[in-house]
């Protein structure tokens, strides 16, 4: 595959470049897609995703009818990398965007995508994973949240942990269990659950980023009509993999990763270091060099990847590859960012010292979360050995 732009890939990548950097809001520069707390800060994130949408550049790969262009892959890469170019903030709506609107262009009934996937675009609707629960995270097949099929509804009694977004998110998509006398795969299913229900309970968990970005959510007798359901009855676990598979993907983007290395950059060339410009300091050089071959080698791997979809063939083990390499490489980096502020490291947004707004001691630890989020380091590795490697299950 020719990675070169074409004539035409030129004149998009142009148009979209001309239009971050009369649109993208200053104040959201860089950082997260929204302050947990803030509702101010949500809303502004909101009211980003619409703008882009609106401009065309949101999931542009999705088909026309749902809200999509029906765009090729290599345009979406040539948007996401003029988004990373003009320091873009990260969408608000991402689960949405980027998890379960693709499970449900997947797995999805007509009336499913029809009614789900335009208020994704928009973020209009925010929506939240439900998978985790207090004896179910790296082994999630152990879930125990029921459902019970009555009537034409399911009654919902549980607990998930863990659930980022909770505190505002309009959707949740769920794994219970619909069938616990089956294997532990087998008796689970997928389920769409509107957040305002009555029974529904969200207690948020303070996080040691100091925010409470991940909640507990209780469910008490909670009906959700059976049309939420997503694939079949008790089939849920090969749905719940789809989800996975795109979240890891999402979780270690090369886009993402490069965002922070540049960001890396700039700030090596502000600080100083014995005497001189951090960046010209032999040892910080030595592992900048470092960390931008393995930034490289990831953006490689996305462009394989690319190709390989293109071709209609995809690796096994591609999305644990990236998940694994792209949030390790993440922590490492604002690793090195802590390294150069020194003394500074330690100052969070609230004070009025902090260099960058403090958002290295925040990315520090929330890059950190990410390596566990969306299945540890550990679990990858397994799945890299016993499907990559075809070592024995250990
Ligand atoms: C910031 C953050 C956001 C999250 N957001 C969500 C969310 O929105 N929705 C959601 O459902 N969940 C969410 N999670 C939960 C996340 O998916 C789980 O934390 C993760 O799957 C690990 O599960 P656990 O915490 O129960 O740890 P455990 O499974 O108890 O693991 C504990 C340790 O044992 C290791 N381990 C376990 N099994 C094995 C094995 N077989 N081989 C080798 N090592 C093993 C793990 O790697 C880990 O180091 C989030 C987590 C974080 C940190």
């Amino acid at each position: 595959m020719d990675l070169r732009d074409s004539p035409e890939e030129r004149a998009l990548r142009k148009k979209v470049r001309a239009w971050l950097r009369r649109n993208v809001p200053r104040e959201l520069r860089d950082g997260p897609g929204a302050e947990y707390g803030d509702p101010a800060r949500i809303e502004a994130a909101k009211r980003w995703q619409r703008k882009l949408y609106e401009a065309g550049y949101v999931a542009m790969g999705w088909p026309r009818e749902y809200g999509g262009q029906g765009a090729d892959l290599r345009t979406q890469t040539i948007v996401n990398e003029e988004l990373v170019r003009a320091r873009a903030p990260s969408l608000i709506g991402m689960m949405g965007i980027q998890m379960v609107g693709p499970t449900l262009i997947q797995w999805g009934t007509e009336e499913q995508k029809r009614r789900f996937l335009p208020p994704i675009l928009t973020a209009e609707e925010i929506w939240c994973q439900g998978y985790s629960e207090p004896g179910a995270g790296s082994d999630l097949a152990s879930l125990q949240t029921r459902a019970e099929l009555v009537g034409d509804e399911f009654v919902v009694n549980g607990q998930k942990i863990w659930t980022s977004n909770a505190q505002f998110a309009d959707w949740m998509f769920c794994l219970v269990r619909t069938d616990p006398e089956a294997p532990k795969h087998r008796g689970i299913s997928y389920l769409l659950v509107d957040m305002k229900s009555p029974g529904i309970t969200v207690r948020p968990l303070v996080q040691m980023t100091g925010d409470a970005g991940f909640n507990e959510v209780f469910f008490e007798d909670v009906r959700v009509p059976r049309k939420n359901l997503v694939g079949e009855l008790h089939d849920g676990w090969r749905v719940a993999n789809s989800t996975l598979l795109h979240e890891r993907n999402m979780l270690g983007s090369a886009t993402r990763t490069r965002q922070l290395f540049d960001r890396l950059c700039r700030l090596a060339r502000t600080r100083e270091r014995n005497g001189r410009k951090a960046i010209e300091d032999p040892f910080v050089r030595q592992r900048l060099g470092d960390l931008f071959a393995r930034v490289e080698a990831l953006r490689l791997d996305s462009y394989r990847q690319l190709s390989e979809a293109v071709r209609g063939s995809t690796r096994p083990t591609a999305a644990s590859m990236t998940k694994l390499v792209g949030t390790e490489l993440n922590h490492e980096i604002c690793a090195l960012a802590l390294e150069l502020l020194g003394s500074y490291a330690p100052l969070t947004r609230r004070s009025r010292r902090a260099i960058d707004r403090g958002i290295w001691a925040w990315e520090f630890q929330f890059t950190l979360g990410m390596i566990i989020g969306g299945g540890t380091s550990q679990i990858q590795k397994n799945i890299l050995a016993e499907r990559g490697l075809g070592m024995p299950r250990g």
